[in-house]
């Protein structure tokens, strides 16, 4: 089924808000049969809007809008579906009671400029909102069918959970089988090269996708029969086993949550490069308090040595950036709180502070477990942001593999 997109708002053109709608969007409705053909963005002006519901029902039977339905003079989007469908809505005494009597509940009069929002179409349908207080808007038109939504993304998915994509499912005559595979610790055209012989063998029932990420490569598989897509995964497994760490939306930092809950052990991480990045992810996995006692950001020397017990002597004859010191924080942090594992991470993110010797992006990082303590060197070449991000990822993958090997 061909979908429409059009995604409405000036803080979109301008860069203000990112577009998380139209990507949020695409995704979903491909897991039930749809696929957007068009993406139009555009701001609030009703030409605009109507050139664009114009263009893109020239290309899908479907055409989704979002943005454009709040209570203020610059959200046109629901009275330019009314221009253009020719209907004259009108007041919904029943839905304004809700309205009055949820704003009570938050302890709020109404403001009259809300009275907008409890207009209902007479040629067409009302879109429910179970959490917001614009509801949205249903018309056909010569075999067309037009969904208006609004733009605040949290009331958007409700409303595409609830109505649009049981829809679609129910219209779309052939579902497509969506499975995601997550890797890391790969580039993505090392991985294409490993599985490409498989992938071109099974073209015509599966439709691969690489998308790579900076922290890791997703290898998407699309397929209108589940046996099909079962066949090519159980055929690239075996390639890319080393690197996969898990399916659908699963994050790395949760995956691992998993095994150390299932094994029985706890993660300690001293970190001072990443200042605290590597215990932000893993706090991020509800329940993490199970495996995490906690984490230390040890960024000068002084701490380093007087909280993780780094030796002078090792800083001074290695550096801070070195892999005995890396050892000595990850065994420090283990020691101090008792955890079953320390990591300890130690790096130059940049962009000064690099010397011919010890550039930007030279990361070190110490795994230390009950049998013994070990470092793994990094060179990664990002801004310090990313640099960041990729010590984080590193230091989880490093995990990662410890415990694949253990089992
Ligand atoms: P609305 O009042 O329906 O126009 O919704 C406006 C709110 O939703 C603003 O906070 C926007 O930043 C947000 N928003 C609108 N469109 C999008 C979009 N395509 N992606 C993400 N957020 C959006
Ligand atoms: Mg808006």
């Amino acid at each position: 089924m061909n979908i429409g997109l059009i995604t409405i708002g000036n803080e979109l053109l301008s860069g203000f808000t990112t577009d998380t709608n139209a990507s949020w969007i695409g995704q979903e409705v491909s897991k039930f049969g749809g696929e957007v053909v068009k993406h139009i963005t555009i701001g609030d002006t009703t030409d605009a809007i109507i050139a664009a519901l114009d263009e893109a029902s020239r290309v899908a039977q479907v055409i989704i809008t979002t943005g454009g339905l709040g209570p203020t003079h610059d959200d046109l989007t629901a009275d330019t579906f009314y221009i253009y469908f020719n209907d004259q809505p009108v007041f919904d005494e029943e839905y304004w009671s809700y309205l009055e009597s949820r704003f009570q509940r938050f302890g709020r009069g109404i403001p009259r400029i809300n009275r907008n929002q409890a207009l209902k179409p007479q040629k067409g349908f009302s879109v429910p909102n179970p959490v917001g207080s614009a509801r949205g808007l249903h018309y056909e038109q010569q075999g067309k069918h037009y969904f208006c939504l609004p733009g605040v993304p949290r009331e958007m998915k409700a409303m595409m959970n609830r109505t649009i994509l049981p829809w679609i499912k129910s219209q779309a005559g052939e579902v497509q089988v969506v499975k995601t595979l997550r890797t890391t610790g790969i580039a993505e055209s090392a991985l294409a090269e490993k599985i490409s012989v498989d992938i071109k063998a099974a073209e015509n029932q599966v439709t691969v996708a690489f998308l790579p990420q900076i922290i890791g490569v997703d290898i998407r598989m699309i397929s209108p029969n589940k046996a099909w897509l079962d066949a090519l995964e159980q055929r690239i497994l075996p390639s890319i086993k080393p690197y996969l760490f898990g399916t659908g939306n699963q994050t790395l930092e949760a995956v691992l949550g998993n095994q150390l809950k299932a094994f029985g052990l706890t993660l300690a991480v001293a970190e001072s490069c990443t200042g605290g990045l590597l215990s932000h992810r893993l706090t991020n996995t509800p329940g993490s308090s199970e495996y995490f006692p906690g984490g230390i950001v040890t960024y000068s020397n002084a701490m380093k040595m007087n909280i993780l017990g780094v030796k002078e002597e090792t800083l001074n004859s290695f550096g801070a950036v070195s892999a005995e010191t890396a050892r000595e924080m990850a065994a420090g942090v283990r020691r101090k709180t008792g955890a079953d594992i320390g990591i300890g991470i130690t790096g130059i993110a940049g962009p000064g502070g690099g010397t011919k010797d010890k550039p930007v992006g030279l990361v070190y990082i110490g795994l230390a477990v009950e049998a013994g303590t070990v470092a793994k060197k990094y060179e990664f070449s990002h801004d310090r942001e990313t640099n960041k991000l990729l010590s984080t990822q590193a230091a989880l993958n490093l995990l990662r593999k410890w415990l694949y090997e253990r089992k």
